[in-house]
């Protein structure tokens, strides 16, 4: 049997170069070798929009469109719509009580978002325990291996914790998955402070136009001490060379620039515009796979409920082994 793959992304808003880098083009990349499983994962985006449930079930057909056009292929991966799939909510269930409420709040990635979400003291209890629904969606599938960005680690921290649990109580029964970190696994936003990130408005998304993506990088943060072109300037660190790293594959050009901005031979206009460029043309194949798949609304229908079908059937099987070691398999019912 190949290796199992469970990856996926909350249906809040599109996604960005952050994603690319830091988790899709593992997923891309990995598809033929491993038996892959992307999650749509409403319910999780649910438990911080539940007053707003338009913009998650209006993002549903944007992450497909997403997905198809960074190089998903529904032939290969199997795209699965997480609320369609009832045996991930009974595992959550179940799993719950294999952590401690204070370990799932000292989550540091929970901390940080309840933080930022400001919340305050009337934090969702979903929304706190979100981390105990993603080791469902994991386990779920099996997954071996699972492709995130560096915020994702302590849920699979959690995830492999609570699968331990499990397995010593009740007998081998889930997998243990490991975390693959993508090539930049935190990847700044445009302001150059915080990672890019679809909350936080720092983003340049794969559905961008060209222009959209042109002005965003003209208005990207540089070397904040250097005054005038002539002056010579630092690349470490400064998100514009930190794009040409991640995005431009003229090596070449990138050093070039590197070398003439430290020694104040080139302005951020020529160094900007060449990143405006090698993130358009990075993106153009993918913004002609989302059209065209856009305009046919059926397809991406038959990609949902054939994801969903599969989906169903690959995590009912699990569930049934976990009921079996719970001992909630009551023979009187079969
Ligand atoms: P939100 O602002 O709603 O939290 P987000 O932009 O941070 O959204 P998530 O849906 O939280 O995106 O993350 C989905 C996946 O993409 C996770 O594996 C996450 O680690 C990864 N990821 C998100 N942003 C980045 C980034 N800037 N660099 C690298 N990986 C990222
Ligand atoms: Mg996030």
């Amino acid at each position: 049997m190949k290796k199992r793959i469970l990856t996926g992304d909350r249906p809040s808003g599109r996604l960005h170069l952050g994603h690319l880098v830091g988790s899709l083009a593992n997923r891309v990349k990995l598809q033929d070798e491993y038996d892959q499983f992307v999650l749509i994962a409403d319910v999780q985006a649910l438990t911080d929009n539940y007053e707003n449930p338009e913009k998650v079930a209006g993002s549903v057909r944007d992450l497909v469109l997403d997905y198809v056009g960074a190089g998903i292929d529904p032939q290969k991966s199997t795209i699965v719509l997480q609320s369609q799939i009832p045996a991930i909510a009974e595992l959550t269930v179940f799993y719950l009580n294999m952590v401690s409420l204070n370990r799932v709040l000292r989550n540091p990635t929970v901390k940080a978002e309840i933080e930022q979400k400001g919340f305050g003291d009337s934090i969702p209890a979903g929304f706190a325990m979100y981390p105990v629904s993603q080791a469902a969606d994991i386990t779920a599938f099996e997954a071996n291996l699972v492709p995130v960005g560096e915020d994702q680690l302590p849920m699979i921290e959690q995830t492999r914790e609570i699968v331990r649990k499990f397995n010593n109580l009740y007998g081998g029964t889930l997998t243990e998955p490991e975390a693959l970190l993508g090539n930049y696994p935190r990847l700044v936003g445009l302001d150059g402070k915080s990672k890019m990130s679809k909350s936080l408005g720092n983003s340049i998304y794969l559905s961008d136009s060209p222009e959209e993506v042109n002005k965003k990088v003209a208005s990207m943060f540089t070397d904040p001490t250097r005054l005038k072109p002539t002056d010579p300037g630092h690349v470490e660190g400064n998100p514009v060379f930190i794009y040409h790293e991640a995005f431009n594959p003229n090596k070449e050009e990138v050093a070039d620039l590197k070398a003439r901005y430290k020694e104040g031979k080139v302005g951020d206009v020529e160094v900007k515009q060449k990143l405006a460029v090698a993130i358009n043309n990075l993106l153009e194949p993918m913004r002609l796979r989302r059209e065209a798949l856009a305009g046919n609304p059926e397809k991406i229908e038959e990609i949902l409920r054939d994801g969903i079908r599969k989906g169903r059937e690959v995590s009912e099987s699990v569930l049934k082994k976990v009921k079996k070691a719970m001992k909630i398999d009551y023979e009187f019912l079969s």
